[in-house]
């Protein structure tokens, strides 16, 4: 008999978005990819890793990428956690903060991720809805969970909290504020002072949408050293590959073309949301490398579909909060122009 932890058996598990065995032939705007290749230097850095020394362990520390982080946002590498995808730091926040029973809390809608995570753990799940400015909706004068995560920039709305209101919010919580910064790098601004002037906020980031690194699982958190001394406790000693350390390190020191990329990507969404919004189309601005946007009759869901056809793929939520419109993921300036003329064409 298979004796499974009853929270494990009755969770649903997360649902990626969905990766086409052809994604050669659609155009794939659905999971929040960078159209752009990654730095070259992030290519020889790589390669440079691959031979002989495989034999060998990587850094358990990953010491390089965390000095090249630190470096990069004004922090001592003390403070900064190397991950292997920003999920995985997510995940152990969890396990660092919330025991079996206690509570964490998201808002609804961003990152389902958090809850599954919360369910292995078998922590408590609770969502705090948004008001129709984009402010939560009835959020407590002190929330007593263990921890609160804000996506920041949203995902999937694109819309950004003012950083007074999350700053409110540091106030507000009796345990520890997680800001995810999955898509800070696509708007100006970011909450990496909160970690300086408060010992309860975590930054996190990741390098699989700005630096173009999905494919390598790369993340990172920067918190207080003790906050971060738990997270590596917790990790596998080797979270890190030799190449995904490389490549973090190389990727973090080649800013010229993260903002070259960067830049691209925020003028290509400015233009397609514009665009949008002249076929009658509903645009939330967008703080990310994506839109959520409505068409006229909101029926997201056709859209979808009939975009599928094309192969053209984007993404639609069933959640009712969501199913109006879609996401959709910033291409290239050229993949933004068939997708705008297969959506005038869709009507
Ligand atoms: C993509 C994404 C992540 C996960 O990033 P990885 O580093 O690829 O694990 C985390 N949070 C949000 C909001 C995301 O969109």
């Amino acid at each position: 008999m298979i004796r499974l932890r009853p929270n494990i058996e009755a969770m649903a598990g997360y649902v990626p978005g969905f990766q086409p065995r052809d994604a050669q032939s659609y155009i794939k705007l659905n999971t929040n990819e960078n159209p752009y290749p990654p730095s070259l230097q992030v290519i020889d850095a790589i390669l440079a890793e691959v031979g002989e020394r495989l034999r060998q362990y990587p850094d358990a520390a990953s010491r390089a990428a965390r000095e090249e982080a630190g470096r990069l946002y004004g922090f001592d590498p003390e403070w900064v956690i190397m991950a292997n995808g920003s999920d995985e730091v997510l995940n152990n926040l969890i396990r660092a903060f919330a025991g079996e029973g206690e509570e964490i809390a998201y808002v609804h809608p961003s990152y389902s991720y958090y809850a599954t995570l919360a369910e292995i753990q078998g922590a408590r799940v609770r969502t705090f809805g948004l008001t129709d400015d984009f402010r939560i909706r009835d959020f407590p004068a002190c929330y007593e969970g263990r921890l609160l995560f804000l996506t920041n920039p949203n995902a999937p709305l694109g819309f950004c909290f003012p950083p007074e209101y999350i700053e409110e919010l540091v106030g507000r919580v009796a345990g520890t504020l997680v800001v995810d910064e999955a898509y800070i790098d696509f708007t100006d601004g970011h909450s990496l002072d909160l970690v300086r002037r408060y010992d309860n906020v975590v930054v996190t980031r990741t390098l699989s949408k700005s630096y173009s690194l999905a494919g390598m699982r790369l993340g990172l958190a920067v918190a207080r050293p003790q906050v971060i001394a738990a997270l590596n406790k917790i990790r596998d000693h080797y979270n890190l590959d030799r190449l995904a350390q490389a490549a973090a390190v190389a990727a973090l020191a080649d800013q010229e073309y993260f903002r070259g990329c960067v830049a691209k990507i925020r003028q290509t969404r400015d233009w397609f949301s514009s665009e949008l919004r002249r076929l009658g189309w509903q645009v939330i601005p967008s703080h990310g490398n994506f839109v959520f946007a409505s068409p006229v009759d909101g029926n997201g869901k056709r859209v979808y579909e009939a975009l599928y056809q094309r192969h053209i793929l984007v993404r639609h939520f069933s959640d009712p909060q969501l199913a109006h419109g879609l996401r959709i993921s910033i291409g290239t300036r050229e993949e933004m122009e068939r997708t705008l003329a297969a959506m005038a064409e869709i009507g």
